[in-house]
Order: C-alpha cells, then sequence, then structure tokens
C-alpha cells in the first residue's frame, strides 16, 4: 500500500484533508433523480408508439450542488498550465494570456454561427484575413488554408495540396521520405494518404544530412517530411540544400512546423525553400490545448501549391469558398472541414500576435530558446544531455544514460517528478534516443520558476545515484493515484457502466 493510501485509509471519509475522494457520477447519482423541478406533463398519447422505451434510462441524477462539486473535485485532479510547470517537450504548454480569452469572447466572434450569411460577419472575415497576411508574412509563403483543426490536419491538408499538384502535372509518385526522429503524425498522414513511408536516418549528431536524402530521392518520392526544428530541439542546419535536392529530383518539401515557435522571427521557411508547412496556432501562439482540446493547424503554401489550397481561401481581399468559384490556374483540391475552422483559435491567435508585435514575437523565440538552453547547461553535469555539442533550439533533450545502474528507468523519474509537483517531461520521445527525456520550458516561465524546476530535478538526479531508489521506484506517492496501466486503459477501454449487482440479487 502506498503512502497516500495509508493516509486517506486512516480518515473515516478516505479524503485527504481538502483534497476529496470523488466516485463516479453513476456510484453518486441516483435514478430519476434531477437537480431541475418540472412539472409531470399534461397527460397525453405518446406519438413515439411501440418505439417508446420501456425501461429507465438509468442517467444519474444529482442535485446542482451535487453536480457542481463532482466536476469541480475531478478538475482539480487534472493538472494544468495554470497550476505549474508543464515542460511536456514538443508540445508547447506555454501560458495563455487572459487577454486572448476576453478577445475570443467578445460577442461579435465568440457568438457568431457558421451558418451566419457572410455580409453580417464582416469583423471576423476581416480578422481571419488580417491572420492570413501575419502567417504568410511570418513564413514567406503564398497561400494560407486557415482551416486544418489541428497540426495533424494541416499535416492531411498539406500533403493533399501536394498530392494534386503531382497529379495536375500527370505523375504518380509513390514514396513520401520521413526521418526517423519525425513527430508520428509525419508518417501517419503519408500513410493515410496510401503513401509508401520510407526512413532516413539521422547523423550522430541528431541532424539529417542532405547525402542521406540524396540517397533515398527518385523519381518515385512525392515529398519529405522535415520538421524544423526536429524533435531532438535540434535546427537542421542542412534544410535549404535538402530542399534544393528535393525541388530538382521533383519533389516537395513539406515542413512541419510544429516548432514554429522557436524561430519566428528568425526564419521565414519559405525562404529556405519550403513548399507546405503547418502551423500550430494552439502551440506556437498560446491558446488552451491538451486534453484532446481544441487546436487549429492553418496550413502555408509556397507559390508553386498556392493553386492547391483547399477551400475556403482568400483570393486577395476575396473569400472563395466553393470549388465551384475557383478562377483560372486554381485547382483547390476540395474542402476539408465543415465552414471556416476554429473562430475561437483565431482570435486567441491574433491578439497575442498583436500584443507582442514582430519585435515581441521574436522575443517570445529568443526566449523560448534562451529558456531550454539555461536548462541544458544547468543539469550538464548531473544528467546526460543527448546532443551536447550543438545547441538546443526550444526544447533540450536528455537521455537515460545518467541512470545506468541504478536500477531507476525514465518512467520511474519522470513519476519522482510528479511528487515534486511538476508534471513530467516527454518520456521515450523521441524514439532515436534510449529512455528519451525531451524538457521545453517556453519562454513564459519566469526565471524564478524555472531554478526552482531546475533544484528538484537536480535533487532527483543526485538521489539516483546516491541509490535513494525507492523515491522512484515507488512514485508517485503522493498522487491521488499511483501508477495506471495506461496500455491496458488504450486497449482495453471500458467505455461504459454497470452497476454492481445489489448484495441480495448476486446472492440468489
Ligand atoms: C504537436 C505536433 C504535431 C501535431 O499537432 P496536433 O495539433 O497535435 O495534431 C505534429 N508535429 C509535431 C512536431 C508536433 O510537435
Amino acid at each position: 500500500m502506498g503512502e497516500n493510501e495509508m493516509a486517506a485509509s486512516k480518515t473515516f471519509t478516505g479524503n485527504q484533508a481538502l483534497r476529496i475522494q470523488e466516485p463516479l457520477i453513476f456510484e453518486v447519482g441516483h435514478n430519476g433523480q434531477t437537480g431541475v423541478d418540472v412539472p409531470e406533463p399534461a397527460a397525453h398519447t405518446s406519438r413515439l408508439g411501440a418505439l417508446g422505451r420501456k425501461t429507465p434510462i438509468d442517467l444519474p441524477g444529482l442535485t446542482e450542488p451535487e453536480t457542481m462539486r463532482h466536476y469541480v473535485r475531478l478538475s482539480r485532479q487534472n493538472y494544468a498550465i495554470d497550476l505549474g510547470l508543464y515542460p511536456l517537450g514538443s508540445c508547447t504548454m506555454k501560458h495563455n494570456p487572459r487577454l486572448n480569452e476576453k478577445m475570443a469572447r467578445l460577442p461579435g466572434f465568440g457568438d457568431i454561427h457558421p451558418l451566419q450569411p457572410l455580409s453580417t460577419v464582416p469583423g471576423a472575415l476581416e480578422l481571419m484575413k488580417t491572420l492570413s497576411s501575419w502567417l504568410l508574412k511570418m513564413t514567406d509563403m503564398k497561400a494560407v488554408a486557415l482551416s486544418p483543426k489541428a497540426g495533424a490536419q494541416g499535416e492531411l491538408a498539406g500533403m493533399m495540396a501536394i498530392r494534386a499538384a503531382i497529379a495536375a502535372k500527370g505523375e504518380t509518385r509513390g514514396t513520401v521520405l520521413v526521418p526517423e526522429s519525425a513527430h508520428g503524425t509525419n508518417p501517419a498522414t503519408a500513410a493515410a494518404l496510401g503513401y509508401k513511408v520510407e526512413g532516413i536516418k539521422a547523423r550522430a549528431d541528431g541532424t539529417v544530412s542532405v547525402e542521406a536524402v540524396k540517397e533515398k530521392l527518385g523519381p518515385h518520392v512525392a515529398a519529405i517530411m522535415l520538421t524544423n526544428p526536429n524533435t531532438c530541439g535540434l535546427f537542421e542546419p542542412e534544410a535549404a540544400a535538402i530542399a534544393d535536392a528535393i525541388h530538382e529530383a521533383g519533389a516537395y518539401f513539406y515542413g512541419d512546423g510544429a516548432n514554429f515557435n522557436a524561430i519566428v522571427g528568425k526564419v521565414k521557411p519559405g525562404s529556405i525553400g519550403v513548399d507546405a508547412m503547418h502551423i500550430n496556432l494552439h502551440k506556437t501562439f498560446s491558446t488552451p490545448h491538451g486534453g484532446g482540446g481544441p487546436g487549429s493547424g492553418p496550413v502555408v503554401l509556397s507559390e508553386r501549391l498556392a493553386p492547391f489550397a483547399p477551400v475556403p481561401f482568400f483570393r486577395g481581399d476575396e473569400l472563395v469558398e466553393r470549388v465551384e468559384d475557383a478562377a483560372g490556374g486554381e485547382m483547390p483540391f476540395g474542402r476539408l472541414t465543415a465552414f471556416h475552422g476554429q473562430m475561437g483559435m483565431y482570435v486567441r491567435a491574433m491578439a497575442y500576435m498583436m500584443s507582442h508585435g514582430s519585435d515581441g514575437l521574436k522575443q517570445a523565440s529568443e526566449d523560448a530558446v534562451l529558456s531550454a538552453n539555461y536548462i541544458k547547461a544547468s543539469l550538464a553535469d548531473l544528467m546526460s544531455v543527448a546532443f551536447p555539442d550543438r545547441p538546443a533550439m526550444h526544447e533540450v533533450l536528455f537521455d537515460d544514460r545518467f541512470l545506468k545502474d541504478t536500477g531507476i528507468t525514465t518512467l520511474d523519474f519522470a513519476k519522482a517528478m510528479i511528487d515534486e509537483g511538476f508534471h513530467p517531461m516527454t518520456m521515450y520521445f523521441p524514439l532515436v534516443v534510449p529512455g528519451a527525456m525531451l524538457i521545453e520550458p517556453t519562454e513564459s516561465e519566469s526565471l524564478a520558476s524555472l531554478d526552482i524546476f531546475i533544484a528538484a530535478l537536480r535533487d532527483l538526479a543526485m538521489a539516483a545515484k546516491r541509490g535513494d531508489t525507492e523515491r522512484f521506484t515507488e512514485a508517485p506517492r503522493y498522487a491521488p493515484r499511483r501508477r495506471l496501466d495506461e496500455t491496458k486503459g488504450a486497449r482495453k477501454p471500458v467505455l461504459t457502466y454497470e452497476a454492481p449487482q445489489p448484495v441480495l440479487d448476486a446472492a440468489e
């Protein structure tokens, strides 16, 4: 029994001080109870006839205060960027300024309906146009499709534009090159579109060489999907040369721009030869995300791919809504999502951009990189930096060599961080580094907050080396739950609640 469970069993209620154990809503609610008083309907004949339900619906009923408490207690079991540092590499969990929320809730943005006539929403269209022009300016690209609702869908949009461009040339190219350090969505996107995925090995320094790409090139290659900065937190120094080689072979360069937050105002992807790139508004330009929450992944396209952008898109100031409205030279591949995408995310991103200004956006990138390098320098003597010789960008990658012979794994180390009040870093990703620990502090952490985080990690690393093994293998000791079987949870999810049989019935 873990310490927290022992503590819990000492109280009459099972609660630990003001942290209250919360059962499932089905266990606390009662059938047929409701928090609102609805008068009995007058005598009537149901129009459902024989289709009417004959058994109770079995939905739990609670009073309004019970409902409120249930969800507030559940929410307190979550960790959030508004509670503490959230160093989840690759995810860019940065502070979302409250100004963004205020703007997104303005009735002219927050209350509009996707089916409203365009003539009634000129303000929203103006904002989308302005956002588009800022994104194009920052990336030096020619067209943007705002509609994709996540980074992964932006990838799909960009790769579909590439596929359409290749088809328009009358070519068939069936292979997409993906470096082995790629985010899982890259090969998944290519495979979902029917492409054969071919991996490219990284060099010992964690980056991709133009020679390794050239070896794989040929008339069968449709595109390369390259993340820059890559998922090891390193800038790909040969990206421009890779772009040249790809173009020479008649293929396209898909740049995964999820890590754009490291280079905004520093590098324009269009100018190093990227043909299509999605931008995670929900990472680079703040916005709350996580837990499958809303995202927005606009995809920017180069001159060569611009004609193939999906509808809706802007032709200058004019919104082109339908494929049939395409003008000469425009060959949109279709519509990707219903309506125009995530309006709330557009407003948040625009508020973030306008409140920072061009100098502020550039500084945000610089500070994100500075924070990651500060962590790298502060931990390099105790933890093992995976690629010590290259400067880190917005995130820093450690591996598990410093835990060698301690009997402690990356997972144990991450769980011990929970006891210290930190969300763990990204673990075991990227796959190219054994026992990977990917830390992304973001620019929104203060120096004081970084220092506490570093001090906690130093203490943990020293404890591991001293042989204080139980602090890790028993962790988390202070969380409401210990180690859950996440694999079983994902593979065999229990999605319906079955009430336990009443004791008397069960005995019969
Ligand atoms: C987050 C991320 C994605 C996917 O973005 P989603 O919005 O989660 O779909 C793709 N590539 C990289 C490198 C990422 O970090």
